[in-house]
């Protein structure tokens, strides 16, 4: 089937009440790993490609190597999808290339750092959501401003500084018309999240919850969220590693959001250290080793084994088969139907 639009996956993960994870690539290996996890856990998928990844793989590597993927896994709905477009440019140049979902991230300036204003968040991502619905693309955004920087990309801090304000958020969603909201509940990106295990407290799963109710039919989206497990952090670290000890995102409190309104959930980190640890692992063993398929394989499939845990504790699994996929062109016209009502 050909990749599908986020709109879709995320409409049928409200119905299904589960969250949909949407994991991050720069190459082959990392594709394969999702979609083997995919196919074991028969779950929708979201890959996500950011800025950086786009100019490391020379985006149309990464493009076809989705359109391999969409030939060799054709149960699997997938979805691709642009993470933290910085400007409605970069955002048009994915749906000119076929990606079928961007994030229009406004909520900073185009130079991927400087907390922008609600005005110009409004416009860009309208701006964005216009174009892209006409094609039936799928448009997030977000209000309020994550912490920590991925790519480059990131206002910095803590998380804490900027969060999504609930009546801001309402406004904001009027006024965009976008299908999916990234909000700000105090998780950021990278693995350096929290210095000591998060509670709900922490991570103002009150205001979460708050902004759900008053947007019951917007889907939520939850970056940084990965969760940095101990186990893979200790085989980086037995195997020559230096990371600092570093607490991520726990499961339960993203199981919480899926049910309060959260339906897509943004992991990098998690896949980087189950990829990073196993490489290590090859190289302190088998220091003789040289051919890169002897700590790529064990690479790969260490990332498969995260990435299937989570869809499993997500509730995607199981979800693949439920529902036929739209083309683009339906959800255009669908789109056309619904005017943004502003
Ligand atoms: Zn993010």
């Amino acid at each position: 089937m050909p990749l599908v639009s986020l709109r879709q996956v995320l409409d049928e993960a409200a119905k299904g009440g589960y969250g949909v994870g949407a994991f991050n690539v720069n190459n082959m290996e990392q594709i394969q790993a999702i979609m083997e996890a995919a196919r074991e856990t028969k779950s929708p998928v979201i890959i996500q490609a950011s800025r950086g990844a786009r100019s490391y793989s020379q985006d149309r590597f990464l493009y076809h190597l989705m359109l391999a993927a969409t030939e060799l896994y054709p149960e699997i709905p997938t979805v691709l999808h642009l993470d933290h477009g910085n400007s409605p440019e970069t955002c048009q140049s994915a749906i000119d290339m076929g990606f079928t979902s961007v994030m229009m991230d406004g909520s900073l300036l185009p130079d991927g750092k400087t907390p922008s204003s609600f005005e110009y968040n409004v416009e860009a991502t309208r701006k964005v959501v216009e174009a892209a619905h006409a094609k039936g693309v799928t448009v997030e955004g977000e209000i309020g401003c994550l912490g920590g920087i991925e790519d480059g990309h990131g206002s910095g801090g803590s998380g804490l500084e900027h969060l999504t304000d609930p009546d801001q958020a309402v406004e904001f969603v009027k006024a965009t018309g976008l299908d999916a909201l990234a909000i700000a509940i105090g998780t950021s990106h990278g693995a350096y999240k929290f210095s000591s295990k998060p509670t709900g407290e922490t991570l103002k799963m009150e205001r979460l919850i708050e902004i759900h109710k008053r947007l019951p039919g917007v889907h939520l989206v939850m970056h940084g969220s990965s969760s940095v497990p101990q186990d893979l952090q200790d085989i980086i670290n037995k195997y020559g590693g230096k990371l600092k000890p570093t607490w991520g995102v726990p499961v339960e409190e993203i199981q919480l959001g899926i049910k309060n309104g959260v339906r897509k959930i943004n992991v990098d980190t998690d896949s980087r250290l189950a990829i990073t640890g196993a490489i290590r692992k090859v190289f302190f063993e088998k220091p003789e080793e040289f051919d890169p398929r002897s700590y790529l394989k064990p690479a790969r499939e260490a990332m498969k084994k995260v990435v299937a845990l989570r869809m499993t504790q997500f509730g995607q699994a199981g979800h693949a088969s439920d529902y036929q996929p739209l083309s683009l062109k339906t959800m255009a016209d669908t789109y056309a139907a619904q005017p943004v009502a502003v």
